[in-house]
């Protein structure tokens, strides 16, 4: 699959699901203030809601996972300050879910968890969203090859972007 030509990590999967000009500007490693507010506070949640489990497990480099329960099959959660991110935060966890079937053989489901709205959402990979992946794949490497950001367009996720004095200021 893609790993041969680069790595694809899910934050690329969620920043080209939410907006292609954020992609590019992460590609090209343009940061602007990531210990922002939300940032923090994201982590906090992170920290004081699955204090006593297991978490953050990184494999090769690519894919990190937030937490992984393996009672009646491998389940992998995803755990989120909000939901304002649901959809692309969505692809993100299909994708590990789709990384581990094909490069580890593990066919895992996923739990997304937001603690502070209590509120949560199982996902499983079907063959019709492991095709949207393999597009998604394809579409963060020509973003990669791009000159150029491709151009602003409104989005919810605007104002929550940290490139938004880029786009429109
Ligand atoms: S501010 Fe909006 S258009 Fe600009 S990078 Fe962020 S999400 Fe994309």
């Amino acid at each position: 699959m893609c790993g041969d030509l680069m790595k694809i990590t899910g934050v690329m999967v969620q920043y080209y699901v939410a907006c292609k000009r954020e992609l590019w500007f992460y590609l090209n490693q343009i940061n602007m203030n990531y210990e922002d507010e939300n940032i923090i506070l994201g982590r906090h949640i992170h920290k004081e809601s699955y204090k006593r489990e297991k978490k953050n497990i990184l494999i090769d480099e690519t894919i990190a996972l937030d937490y992984v329960k393996n009672e009646n099959g491998v389940t992998v959660f995803e755990i989120k300050k909000s939901s304002k991110l649901e959809e692309p935060v969505r692809y993100q966890l299909y994708y590990y879910l789709y990384y581990l079937k094909k490069e580890k053989g593990i066919e895992a489901k996923g739990r997304l968890v937001y603690p502070k709205e209590r509120k949560t959402e199982d996902l499983e990979l079907t063959p019709e969203i492991e095709g949207e992946i393999e597009n998604i794949i394809g579409g963060i490497e020509e973003v990669a090859k791009m000159e150029k950001p491709p151009e602003a367009k409104r989005k919810p996720y605007c104002k929550r972007c940290s490139y938004y004095e880029l786009c429109w200021v």
